[in-house]
């Protein structure tokens, strides 16, 4: 049995996340231990059945650690990957057990938000590097509504005018005379 990474000398328990995936679970701070073996292999036996059981409760509180945290197999520092760019949340994975850990209601937040089954493909570079660029464009796209302000929407339905429209560069020249 595993110790929790947060509540330190805690023992886990046994558990069923979604009523048929094991995993451990910490009675006091309510993080989920889960293995990636255990969960691909959950995976392929429920298909999209698993989904419908996950009964994603919205009024969890979901934490998140920010502190580092040590795993509670082998004591090695777990990796923090980000989910998604639409949340600040991060899961800490133990790379040599494959282990993943989830704080109190991220289990809840990554089946809403990246979709059922795609809690092994977080901790993949291909999805890092998905959810860098989706937060820089999103930075990018906060940055233009504070300097277009109420003309926002305005603008965006211009630049859906222009898109592909035969007289574009006339258009544009027309528009960048006007601002001189
Ligand atoms: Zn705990
Ligand atoms: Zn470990």
């Amino acid at each position: 049995m595993a110790a929790c990474p947060k509540c330190s000398g805690t023992e886990m328990r046994h558990t069923l996340v979604a009523g048929s995936l094991p995993a451990n679970s910490c009675y006091r701070c309510k993080g989920v231990l889960v293995s990636l073996v255990a969960y691909r292999d959950w995976r392929e036996r429920s298909g999209v059945a698993a989904r419908l059981n996950s009964n994603p409760d919205s009024a969890t509180k979901v934490a998140d650690t920010k502190d580092a945290l040590l795993c509670g197999k082998c004591q090695h520092v777990m990796t923090k990957f980000r989910v998604s760019a639409d949340t600040e949340n991060r899961i800490d994975f133990c790379l040599s057990c494959d282990e993943v850990w989830l704080d109190s209601g991220e289990w809840e937040l990554i089946e809403a938000l990246v979709g059922s089954g795609e809690l092994a493909k977080i901790t993949t570079q291909p999805w890092q590097y998905r959810v860098m660029t989706d937060s820089i464009e999103r930075m990018e796209l906060t940055r233009l509504k504070e300097d277009f302000g109420d003309s926002f929407d305005k603008v965006v339905e211009l630049g859906k005018v222009l898109d592909g429209h035969p007289a574009r560069l006339e258009i544009l020249a027309y528009l960048s005379g006007k601002s001189r």
